[in-house]
């Protein structure tokens, strides 16, 4: 009889950033195990956007992939948080992932499902197949620690009003292994009860409590206490860094660079709030006044602000809207040999690893964190939404390479504070300190991938694991 090629499901969840970072750990992994093939199926809530098709047009041959029948918009609860609808549309694509598996298991030998934080419930559709289920956990060690905790949150006891975004605490929230967190720091992920997101958490919590192990997107000597913290409670794996090693997705990105080029080294601030990050239009124009005051070069990723503050645009194309168009006026003129401007989006990893980038003003999504570290351009932590703040405090106060920006009682950093940090970061003895801190962070980061790093081997014992059920 003919042997099967081995081979692995992937279920992502919808939105660009985290099939991104799912392919990249394909990419891993396949690396590493080129003798497996890879399959992503792949749930959508209404129509690919571009930039999806655009990512996929570009997997290496042993990464195939299928893109699940389309979630209508309109059978999902219409005021849902994109962290609802991303579980919402996994749900809703559960059959059709049954039959895509059924026909997976019939062409190659598949020896387990791996899924990502809220596509969880696919774990119905791995036991029904009799499939090992793992979940790759593409944020921080620290952020699974909380995710996994927190339905015990009110049993603690520490929360003294959680209206959304207002969040007060009796004390710091302490999880083990992991610093005490502010309120500050967990605003946008304590909803209250009666919340969509709250009861989204609580279900990936329970989903996250079942699986068969989390390969979390972290490494041992970045988050030391919280992965053997963990590791007390659940098989978790610390696979990272896994981060694109080149943009999968095109945009004018040869201008862009061409810019850097020209620049003198260590002389550039990349300023960017990832996929999905908005400003509003006072804060747009904070900051740009602000960059404009620093004197320093910027190459900066400009989004049209939202009317509601930070937002994220995960799920849906975004309506064309000339970004620049709002920005203040004569500012492009008046910065023309300070900073280059571009659009919506940018080659990140290129301009990062760009030897005239010196640092980096991000939102702090996990990718954008780990990118950086592996690049070794310290920060300014900007966080938006979701577990961003988390993210920022992790980044400032643990690993000490990022500044935060004060914000004032409106919410807003005003100009002379965006220009105190940029100045802080580029040219200040701390800016250096923390420059020394992220070098030791990309070093650690190279040795956790090496042949013999702690990351590979992570992931080594959990294929052996995979193997050795399905041999
Ligand atoms: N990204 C990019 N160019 C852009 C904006 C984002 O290449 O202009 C990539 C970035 O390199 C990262 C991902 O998109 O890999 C953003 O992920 P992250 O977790 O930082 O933030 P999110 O988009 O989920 O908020």
């Amino acid at each position: 009889m003919e042997r099967k090629t081995p081979s692995i499901a992937m279920v992502p969840c919808p939105g660009t950033s985290h099939l991104i970072t799912q392919i990249e750990f394909a990419k891993r992994f396949v690396g590493l195990h080129p003798d497996f093939h890879v399959t992503l199926l792949i749930p959508t809530l209404g129509p690919p956007s571009p930039s999806m098709n655009s990512i996929l047009q570009s997997l290496p041959p042993s990464i195939h992939f299928t893109v699940l029948p389309q979630v209508d918009p309109h059978d999902l609860p219409p005021n849902a948080d994109p962290a609802s609808l991303m579980l919402l549309t996994v749900t809703h694509s559960l059959p059709s992932l049954s039959q895509a598996l059924s026909s997976l298991i019939s062409q190659t030998h598949l020896v387990a499902l791996v899924l990502n934080t809220f596509s969880v419930d696919a774990i119905e559709v791995a036991r029904e197949f009799d499939l090992p289920c793992y979940v790759y956990y593409p944020s921080s060690a620290t952020a699974l620690a909380f995710v996994l905790h927190y339905p015990k949150l009110d049993d603690d006891g520490i929360v003294v009003s959680r209206k959304f975004g207002e969040l007060e605490l009796k004390e710091p929230l302490k999880i083990p292994g992991c610093i005490p967190f502010e309120a500050r720091d967990l605003t946008d992920i304590v909803p209250d009860t009666s919340h969509s997101f709250h009861t989204t958490l609580v279900q990936v919590s329970k989903q996250l409590h079942r699986v068969d192990g989390i390969l979390v997107n972290s490494f041992v000597d970045l988050e030391p206490g919280p992965i053997s913290a963990l590791q007390n409670v659940r098989p978790v794996y610390p696979v990272g860094p896994i981060v694109q090693t080149e943009s999968n997705i095109s945009s004018n990105s040869s201008e862009c660079l061409a810019w850097l080029d020209k620049q003198p080294e260590n002389s550039v601030l990349f300023v960017s709030f990832g996929s999905g990050g908005t400003l509003s239009q006072e804060q747009l124009n904070e900051l740009a006044y602000g960059l404009e005051l620093s004197g320093h070069r910027f190459l900066w990723v400009v989004r049209a602000p939202s009317k509601g503050g930070a937002d994220s645009s995960y799920l849906n194309a975004q309506k064309y809207d000339d970004p620049l168009e709002h920005l203040p006026e004569g500012f492009m003129d008046r910065t023309k040999d300070q900073g280059f401007v571009i659009s919506s989006w940018a080659p990140q990893i290129e301009v990062l690893r760009h030897g005239s980038t010196r640092g980096f003003l991000t939102h702090c999504g996990w990718n954008s964190t780990l990118e950086s570290v592996v690049c070794g351009k310290s920060m300014i932590a900007w966080p938006l939404f979701a577990e961003q703040r988390m993210n920022a405090a992790l980044l400032n106060d643990q690993f000490k390479v990022a500044l935060r920006p004060k914000v004032n009682e409106k919410g807003i950093v005003e100009r002379e504070e965006v220009s105190r940090v940029v100045k802080c970061l580029m040219e200040g003895d701390e800016g250096k300190e923390m420059g020394r801190r992220v070098e030791m962070f990309k070093d650690a980061a190279i040795k956790a991938l090496d042949k013999d790093g702690s990351s590979t081997e992570a992931l080594e014992n959990v294929v052996t694991k995979w193997k050795n059920l399905k041999s």
